[in-house]
Formats: C-alpha cells, structure tokens, sequence
C-alpha cells in the first residue's frame, strides 16, 4: 500500500544545480556498463539526441497515421518496466514522486516538475522545460507520445486508477515547455 503525504508542488531535490551524475549512477569501467543507484538500480545506456529523432522520424515516415500511436504504446509498455522497478521496493508516495523526477533529470529527458492536489491525483501537470524528446529543430510538431505514454503509465501506477494524460503545450509547437495534463478516465 502506497502512503500518500500532502504536497502541492515537488520537483528534484538534488542535482538540480550542483549535483554528480554520478551520486545517481555508477559507472563500470572495465566492464562499460552503467547502472542506477537511485530508485531503479539496474544497468542502463544512453541514447543521443539526434539519433532518437532519426528514429522518431523514420517511425513516422514508415507507420505514417499510426506512428504516434505507435509511440505512445512504446512510452507505455517501458513506463511499465520503470513503474514496477521503481514500485517494488515499497517506496512511500512522496518518495515515488521524487524517484520519478530525478530519473527523468538524471536520464537527461529535461527538468520536470509536478503541480496540482498530488495527495488525490487530481488536477495535476506535470511541466518539462528543455524536453529532450522534442530536442532537435526537425520535430516541428508535438512529438512527445512516447513520453506521454511514459507519464499516463507512471501516474495510473501511482494513483492505482485509468488516467488520460493529454500534452497540452509541446516546445515543438512553439511553446517554452511541455505540459501533461492528466485527468481520470472514467
Ligand atoms: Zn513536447
């Protein structure tokens, strides 16, 4: 059972301006492996910029009408993978929260906060200022599916209920940040 404390607004708490990547990650050396120290431990790699709008775009390119879909699922089935990982250690509400938050950071997705009545999943955004999967000048329309995908998974994970995360602002659409708006789907 997941405790739930009373906070309006949170956003990382380390790191945000003076934190070591490597406080979150561990780095092998000999082995070329990297793995998390925090909230999902397991081993991780890297994807640049450029080459995930190079694949973005061939998806659209090649699935056309259902390329978005398509991201969107593929933002669900690994925003499962991070949900169970970050949920099995019987993490507290307000620490899951935070887990979330300095994964994306540490990940390099872009800073996100959350706002609204978290304690009851209600009226709540999540913002990304400098989203990284809207990064590059090619992705001149919203292109955030996949980490919408990731969002809606995350929140109905926390909150135990079906959600509806809509991107209500894209920086691809010439906005200054992305923001997820999520509401309960009945
Ligand atoms: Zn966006």
């Amino acid at each position: 059972m997941v405790s739930r404390s009373s906070s309006s607004r949170t956003s990382p708490e380390r790191g945000t301006r003076d934190g070591n990547i490597c406080e979150f990650y561990e780095i092998d050396g000999d082995q070329g492996s990297i793995s998390g120290k925090f909230g999902s431990n397991g081993r991780v790699f890297t994807l640049s910029a450029t080459g995930w709008s190079a694949v973005v775009e061939k998806i659209r390119v090649r699935f056309d009408s259902g390329a978005e879909t398509l991201l969107l699922e593929m933002g669900q089935y690994y925003g499962t993978s991070l949900a169970l990982e970050i949920m099995k250690y019987g993490i507290d509400y307000t620490k899951a929260i935070n887990d979330l938050l300095q994964t994306a950071f540490y990940s390099g997705w872009g800073k996100f906060s959350v706002k609204g009545d978290l304690p009851n999943g209600k009226d709540i955004s999540v913002i990304v200022s400098d989203c990284v999967f809207c990064h590059e000048p090619n992705m001149r329309k919203s292109s955030c599916n996949f980490l919408r995908g990731i969002i809606v998974v995350m929140a109905e994970t926390l909150y135990g209920q079906p959600l509806k995360v809509s991107e209500t602002r894209c920086i691809a659409s010439g906005n200054d940040c992305c923001e997820f708006l999520l509401e309960d789907d009945p």
